[in-house]
C-alpha cells in the first residue's frame, strides 16, 4: 500500500482501507509527506476532483492533538455545499481517531446550534468566510490558538467577494500557524493573500 510510504499512521490507514482508496493521487503524493515532515506553509494549484481534500485532511488529522479539546484548525471554503462535503470527508478519514471532533459552520442554518457544537469542543472547524466572521464578531468561537489554517478553493472564495472577510479572519489567528492554500488558479488576489499571510511556502502543481 503506497499510502503507508507517505508516513500516515495506523488509524488513517484503516480509514483509507475502509474507503477503498488504493493509491494516493498526485496531489496527495506530493502534499502529504511535505506536510507531515515539516511545519510549513503550502501553496497547491489543484482542481476539484484531484483528491485535494484528503491531501490536506490526512496530514491535518495526524497532526491534531485529539486529547486537547481546543480548536486547532480552521478550514475555509467558499460554499455551504463544499463546507459540508469537506466536513463529511474529514469525519470519514478520522473515524478511528478517538476524541476528534469536526464542526461545520456556514450561513443559512442556526448559528446558535453551530455555536453549541463548537463550544462542546471541536478541534477542526470547517467554515464559510461570512458565517465565520459573524461567529468571531459575536465571540462564539476562538481561533486565537489554532496551529493550522487551510484555504480551500481560494480563487472561488475571492471571486465571491470574501477578500475582506478572509483578511479579517486570518488576522485573528496566530502568526506562528501554518497556512495551506489550495486553488485551481492563481489570480492576483490569491497571490496577494499568499504573500500577506504565508512564509516560504512549499509549492505544488498538479
Ligand atoms: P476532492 O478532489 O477532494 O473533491 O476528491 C474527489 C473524490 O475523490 C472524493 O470523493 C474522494 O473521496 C475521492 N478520493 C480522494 N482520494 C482518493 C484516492 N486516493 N483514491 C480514490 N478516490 C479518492
Amino acid at each position: 500500500n503506497k499510502f503507508e510510504q507517505l508516513g500516515l499512521n495506523e488509524s488513517l490507514l484503516l480509514a483509507i482501507k475502509d474507503l477503498g482508496f488504493e493509491n494516493p493521487s498526485e496531489v496527495q503524493e506530493k502534499a502529504i509527506p511535505a506536510l507531515l515532515e515539516q511545519n510549513t506553509d503550502l501553496v497547491a494549484l489543484a482542481q476539484t476532483g484531484t483528491g485535494k481534500t484528503a491531501a490536506f485532511g490526512f496530514p491535518l488529522i495526524q497532526k491534531i492533538d485529539a486529547e486537547d479539546r481546543s480548536t486547532q484548525a480552521l478550514i475555509l471554503s467558499p460554499t455551504r455545499e463544499l463546507c459540508l462535503q469537506i466536513t463529511n470527508e474529514i469525519k470519514q478519514y478520522s473515524k478511528y481517531v478517538k476524541g476528534l471532533h469536526t464542526v461545520a459552520v456556514y450561513g443559512g442554518a442556526s448559528i446558535t446550534e453551530q455555536a453549541r457544537e463548537v463550544k462542546r469542543g471541536a478541534q477542526i472547524i470547517v467554515a464559510t468566510p461570512g458565517r465565520m466572521q459573524d461567529m468571531i464578531n459575536r465571540g462564539l468561537v476562538n481561533i486565537k490558538n489554532i496551529n493550522y489554517c487551510i484555504l480551500d478553493e481560494a480563487d472561488e472564495m475571492l471571486n465571491m467577494g470574501f477578500y475582506d472577510d478572509i483578511v479579517s479572519i486570518l488576522s485573528d489567528t496566530p502568526d506562528e500557524k501554518n497556512t495551506w492554500l489550495f486553488s485551481a488558479t492563481m489570480p492576483a488576489e490569491v497571490a496577494r493573500i499568499a504573500k500577506k499571510f504565508m512564509a516560504n511556502p512549499v509549492e505544488i502543481t498538479v
